[in-house]
């Protein structure tokens, strides 16, 4: 019985996990986390964990864009030693497996979508909140990318206030509850701008620790997101949205409010089920076995 190899290349950890078959949903054989290194310490460490077993076929995923065709990173914001190089390529020189690449916030949409929290489903709107935001849309597994590749991007709906993003626009969702802001928006809160910016975890034990200024910032945070999933429900109608990424890590504060305030607001919409991600830091490396499935097929 052949398996299957998924590596979720990231900037500080790397996840490789191996399923049993060739669909991509079979039992896990094995998994590993290990600090990320360069590609070529990254062939021996693979070809330790996969040891003798026999793998069909792997996916990687990769930070940054890349051409399909050739698998050459034409950018990588979080890890620059990647551009111009053909990471799959390489590994499967190494490992001597056929291999590929895949984006890897599209592996981590497509994993969550197909095996985590949307699983079952046909119709899903991932949402991750992380430094930045990012969403997908999964349709019988996959992603609905649009014509020029641009769809999905939902941390860039205008929701409300003059607060500069990212993007150039005001008003994103983001600039709301995107990880960076959370921060920025509680110095604001607090009356001190100068201040060192905050992680939106220090934001979230500030709230629980009884923080009124924190408490309004994750309240408002909520509010937005709210607003977010009753466009997406508008424009798309999905049948479950997942919600998932650093920022949902305490949901009670952020998430659920989000989900009860989506549900009070609703008037026309057909609401999905607003779901937490189930599937963690491994929907990355699920979402590179289903892709290594893929290619398979
Ligand atoms: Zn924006």
């Amino acid at each position: 019985m052949s398996a299957l190899l998924g590596i979720d290349y990231g900037g500080t950890h790397t996840k490789l996990l191996l399923v049993d078959g060739t669909d991509g949903d079979g039992p896990i054989l094995a998994r590993e986390s290990v600090r990320t290194a360069g590609v070529d310490e990254l062939g021996q460490e693979v070809r330790r964990f996969v040891a003798d077993r026999p793998v069909a076929q792997f996916a990687m995923t990769v930070a940054g864009t890349f051409d399909a065709g050739t698998g050459v990173v034409r950018r990588s914001v979080n890890m620059p030693w990647l551009d111009g190089t053909a990471p799959a390529h390489r590994v499967s020189e190494a490992i001597d497996v056929p291999g590929s690449a895949v984006q890897d916030g599209i592996a981590t949409a497509v994993g969550e979508a197909t095996l985590g929290a949307g699983r079952g489903a046909e119709d899903v709107f991932v949402i991750a909140l992380g430094t930045g935001i990012a969403g997908a849309h999964i349709v019988g597994g996959e992603v609905r990318a649009g014509a020029h590749g641009g769809a999905g991007e939902v941390g860039h709906i205008a929701i409300a206030g003059e607060h500069r993003c990212s993007c150039g626009q005001t008003g994103c969702l983001e600039t709301w509850i995107g990880g960076g802001q959370l921060g920025r928006r509680w110095a604001e809160q607090r009356g001190s701008g100068a201040a060192a910016v905050s992680t939106a975890h220090e934001v979230v034990l500030a709230a629980e620790a009884g923080d009124e200024p924190a408490q309004v910032v994750l309240r408002n945070a909520g509010q937005a997101l709210a607003k977010a999933l009753l466009q997406v429900s508008a424009m798309l109608d999905p049948a479950v949205v997942v919600v998932g990424g650093g920022v949902a890590r305490s949901p009670q504060w952020t998430v659920h409010p989000a989900f009860d305030t989506a549900r009070r607001d609703a008037t026309f919409h057909r609401l999905p089920e607003m779901r937490l991600a189930e599937l963690g830091v491994w929907a990355g490396a699920h979402g590179a076995v289903l892709a290594a499935a893929h290619e398979l097929a």
